[in-house]
């Protein structure tokens, strides 16, 4: 496996704290155990789509509906940071990093919400199967009343057609979906959207560099780098 020299420090230019923006904001959230090209490219075609003048990328604290991640949040938070520096529409959240307890999504919205005022065009960018396990997050239904969802199709979890799409999911798309993001106010839609299908997973990541395989063109070579060097994989 390739190694190289590790100096570079995190770069702290993609942070929020200062940051104002005009427009809609996409906020990202997920374990990124660790971040890949699929979920950058998920954020940059959702961006496009809706128009986004910026993506925040979430990395969760303690994840509420999964087993514990592999790297600990200060990795996880680090390589997100490797993985959007460049990108001027991308930033890091670290709230739920810094937030004590489980990272449920209801409280980040409010929270960013209370933030950016009730007139901010806030829009949750989820994978389908993600989407499809909503309505075990907690207080979900409110959600909607927080920010816009916007859903992109991921190979293996097909949504209208699916047996696993829940009964009450259906009724909230069949009560709130749009076809595009143009004529959205702040919160409520929901918009399902084909991407170009990337079947990465982190899953299937960790496993390969468990085994001694390459993950190369998987992620960028920033967060393997970072991966390598801190053997995160374990
Ligand atoms: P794991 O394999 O550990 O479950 P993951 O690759 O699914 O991880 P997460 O951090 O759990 O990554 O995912 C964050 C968000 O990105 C979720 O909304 C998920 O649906 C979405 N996502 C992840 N991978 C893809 C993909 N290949 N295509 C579309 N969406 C994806």
């Amino acid at each position: 496996m390739r190694r190289r020299a590790f100096h570079r420090p995190v770069t702290p230019e993609v942070e929020i704290s200062t940051t104002r923006v005009t427009g809609a904001i996409g906020l990202y959230g997920g374990t990124f155990d660790p971040i890949h090209l699929a979920h950058l490219r998920l954020a940059e075609e959702l961006a496009d789509a809706l128009e986004l003048a910026q993506v925040r990328f979430v990395p969760s604290g303690v994840p509420p509906h999964r087993a514990a991640p592999v790297a600990s949040a200060p990795h996880r938070l680090a390589m997100t940071r490797f993985a959007v520096a460049g990108n001027p529409r991308f930033v890091v959240d670290a709230r739920e990093v810094e937030r004590a307890g489980p990272s449920y999504m209801v409280d980040t919205l409010a929270s960013l919400r209370s933030e950016l005022g009730d007139s901010q065009p806030l829009w949750l960018l989820l994978g389908a199967d993600s989407f499809l396990g909503l309505p075990g997050w907690h207080d979900w239904t409110r959600l909607f009343a927080l920010a816009h969802i916007a859903v992109a199709e991921r190979p293996g979890a097909s949504l209208l057609q699916s047996d696993a799409l829940p009964d009450a999911l259906r009724a909230e798309i069949a009560a709130r979906r749009v076809a595009d993001g143009s004529a959205a106010g702040p919160a409520g839609t929901v918009l399902l959207r084909h991407m170009t299908p990337l079947d990465i997973s982190a899953t299937a990541i960790r496993e390969a560099l468990a085994r001694g395989h390459s993950a190369r063109y998987l992620l960028p070579d920033s967060v393997l780098d970072y991966i390598q060097e801190n053997q995160l994989y374990a």
